[in-house]
């Protein structure tokens, strides 16, 4: 691959691309360049479009400093947000600026041929996509996903998805890097990037199923196969409320069954209530219904007796609430914050707040956006990515 980029260049990138502004001499104070060093990469960056002098800052003495900001149009990426039964694709400028974006109905249980054909003639039909060359597009996924090479892991709902390798599968068809991440992973990471503060939290997504994305020590927590998170699937244990009803992953007990919308849904219709989809559920709750205002507060108790270990364990700093079933807010939390005040350890528990997602609706989306602008500025890795899509012309 040509490279079109010095490496010294692409690691003032990264240092621009961490911060709001820079100027040559915080440049050269922050790396100990030499002047001409520093003026050198710099131009390399204003060349290839990828920095911009944002103007002169308001010094009170001798000449004002030119500021040089990351140029986020510069580049652009795709964005494939796959849930069970909907999918929401972008194309984003690379600090996630929605360009052009629609949802479509999906089915994760047609199958990856199915769902994959769907996902491409969606991207096809993003018509802001030949204006900018995409970076890479960032695929999310309803399921456990080995990092980094996007495999499928036994996935529990996404029937025919276990072991396939998405980024080997797509890249040929939608002829840019595709990196794959899990839904929840991208909203938790997504919530740190939004918030630009928190390094320890939980990140709770409650739709029609139940995950959780952990960030420890700022960095998100994979495990070894991918599959930590999976909270949906673990066992209630004989603290469940009444039954131990089926999951949709075939095993009995599990949250899920207890705490997802399906099963809230299954409950409320099973007491008579017209409700078939978590967003029912968040209807009835919103207008008042008082049975299901009662199954969204038993929910949360049994999410909270279920993070209440977690919390324990990992001790951190926010429990964050995201998904379909956020929007009942209190609804849901209150249960959550009683079970967790009871079960975990009086120290993890004094400051910790539990709340619902900053950005209820483009966390997975900013996470995934954040993932492969970072990706792209990885050491050796720019070079190869301008070559690839042409230089940005200004
Ligand atoms: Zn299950």
């Amino acid at each position: 691959m040509s490279t079109m980029v010095s490496e010294g260049a692409a690691e003032l990138l990264r240092m621009i691309a961490g911060s709001r502004t820079e100027t040559r001499a915080s440049i050269a104070h922050d790396t100990g360049w030499a002047r001409g060093t520093v003026n050198a990469r710099l131009d390399e960056l204003l060349d290839l479009g990828l920095v911009i002098d944002v103007g002169a800052t308001g010094g009170s003495r001798g000449r004002p400093a030119a500021r040089f900001a990351f140029e986020p149009t510069a580049g652009s990426l795709l964005v494939a947000d796959v849930g069970a039964s909907a999918a929401r694709f972008a194309h984003c400028d690379l600090r996630g600026a929605v360009l052009s974006q629609h949802e479509a109905p999906i089915d994760i249980a047609a199958g990856p041929e199915t769902v994959l054909d769907t996902v491409v003639a969606e991207l096809g039909r993003l018509p802001s996509r030949d204006q900018v060359p995409a970076w890479a597009l960032g695929v999310s996924l309803p399921g456990p996903i080995e990092h980094p090479s996007g495999r499928v892991v036994s996935p529990p709902i996404m029937t025919g998805w276990d072991g396939l390798e998405v980024p080997r599968v797509l890249e040929p068809r939608v002829g840019v890097p595709v990196l794959v991440e899990n839904d929840v992973n991208a909203m938790a990471w997504g919530e740190v990037v939004s918030t630009g503060r928190m390094r320890d939290l939980l990140f709770l997504k409650v739709g029609t199923g139940v995950g959780a994305g952990i960030v420890v020590n700022g960095a998100l927590l994979r495990g070894a196969q991918g599959a930590a998170g999976d909270l949906g699937h673990t066992h209630v244990g004989d603290a469940g409320p009444g039954r131990q009803p089926l999951c949709r992953c075939g095993k009995r007990g599990c949250v899920e069954a207890y705490a997802g919308g399906w099963a809230m849904a299954r409950d409320l219709t099973e007491a008579g209530l017209e409700v078939e989809t978590a967003g029912d559920v968040v209807e009835r709750v919103l207008a008042g219904d008082p049975l299901a205002v009662d199954r969204v507060r038993e929910a949360g108790r049994v999410l909270g007796g279920a993070i209440a270990s977690a919390v324990s364990l990992v001790n951190p700093a926010e429990i964050v609430v995201g998904g379909q079933l956020s929007d009942v807010g209190d609804h849901l939390l209150a249960g959550m914050r009683e079970r967790v005040a009871a079960y975990a350890l009086p120290l993890a528990t004094r400051d910790l707040v539990i709340r619902t997602s900053s950005r209820p609706q483009d966390a997975g989306l900013i996470g995934l956006v954040d993932t492969m602008t970072r990706w792209a500025l990885e050491p050796g890795r720019l070079g190869e990515v301008l070559s690839r899509v042409g230089a940005p012309q200004d």
